[in-house]
Parts: structure tokens; C-alpha cells; sequence
């Protein structure tokens, strides 16, 4: 595969068969209600503004919407495969993917890592966003792992709901002790670390 761009007509073709980028991984963490999904969207737009292909991951354990979507919390959606394990991203995953975007990356098994990196390894830009603290204000050790192994780090803040400062972690208001809880808004809460009980 050559790595100049072609151009044509002084145009580039629309959909490059090779990109010149050599792959790398992105990651955006933070708590719940800090618009991880949000700007995972957002770049995933940005690049389909481009013209490049991307896919979009998530688990099949990720109940909360419909099974062919990931949406933010306010509501913004768009297409994803979920499948239930890591691995199988490699199988579903197309040939001429340039971008592969992955939501809520706690809720893969550990395998999620050498998947991302392989990704990365063929030349893909992979975007992940995930929860880096479960509701005990725990690292999750995917997410922490994955923070360590990519080039972009972006930690988002939320703002938390009692005091109003800068939150990250996640209160549980309600439920098991599941580390893993699916929930959306009426069960947790954004809070900071003065207002954070476990
Ligand atoms: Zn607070």
C-alpha cells in the first residue's frame, strides 16, 4: 500500500484505500455524566466528516439502549455492532476500518487491551471512552491499563450534583454490588471527593 496520497483530478479520492497515519490509541475517561460518549461521538463525526471509515464497538452487556446504537446521555446516537467479547471486534471488524471507536470500554473483558492494541498496530486510529472508577471510586483495571498504553489521554470532569465542584467520581444511589452495574441517571450521580461516600 503506498502512503502518499493520491491525488486526483487535484482532488483527493474520497475514500483513501491507505491512510498515512501510523494507528494510535485514544482514550477519554471520566465518571458518569462527564459527556465521555459525548466526545467520543463528536471525533467519531469529525472523522466521518473526513470521509474516513469508521466502526463503532460496544458490549453486548450494555443493556441501557438499543443493542445497534451507543447514545449519550442527552440523547445524541450513532450506529455501533455490540458483541460479547473482545475478540470479536477482530472478526466484525472491516478490512479498510480507519477509525474504530469503542464505548464503555469497562464493560469488555480483559482481552479488550491486546484488541485495541492490534488495532493500533495495523495503522487504525482507535478511540475508547470508558468509566476509569467503578461506584467505590475503584480504578477500573481495563480502563487504567488502557490510559497507560494510548497517546491521548483525556480525563473529563462532571460537575457534582451536591456541591457543585469538579466531580469524578460516581455515586451509586441504589442497587447490588455488582462492580459492573448498568445504570443510567436515576442511578447514580456525579459527585466530587469531598461528597463522595462509599
Ligand atoms: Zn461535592
Amino acid at each position: 500500500m503506498s502512503k502518499r496520497k493520491t491525488v486526483v483530478n487535484g482532488h483527493r479520492p474520497a475514500a483513501p484505500m491507505s491512510w498515512s497515519h501510523g494507528g494510535w490509541m485514544e482514550i477519554v475517561v471520566g465518571s458518569m455524566f462527564s459527556g465521555k460518549t459525548q466526545e467520543l461521538i463528536r471525533r467519531l463525526r469529525l472523522a466521518q466528516i473526513a470521509r474516513q471509515k469508521v466502526q463503532v464497538f460496544n458490549s453486548a452487556l450494555d443493556v441501557r439502549y438499543a443493542k445497534d446504537h451507543i447514545v449519550s446521555h442527552d440523547l445524541v446516537k450513532t450506529p455501533s455492532i455490540a458483541v460479547a467479547k473482545a475478540k470479536d471486534i477482530l472478526t466484525r471488524i472491516d478490512s479498510d476500518t480507519q477509525v474504530v471507536g469503542i464505548d464503555e470500554v469497562q464493560f469488555f473483558d480483559a482481552e479488550i487491551i491486546g484488541v485495541c492494541e492490534k488495532l493500533a498496530g495495523e495503522g487504525r486510529r482507535v478511540i475508547v471512552a470508558g468509566l476509569d472508577q467503578d461506584f467505590r471510586g475503584e480504578p477500573f483495571e481495563t480502563t487504567a491499563r488502557l490510559m497507560a498504553l494510548s497517546e491521548f489521554v483525556t480525563k473529563n470532569l462532571a460537575i457534582c450534583m451536591l456541591c457543585g465542584n469538579p466531580a469524578n467520581r460516581s455515586q451509586r444511589l441504589s442497587g447490588g454490588r455488582k462492580v459492573v452495574e448498568v445504570g443510567a441517571a436515576d442511578k447514580y450521580e456525579a459527585r466530587c471527593r469531598r461528597c463522595f461516600k462509599r
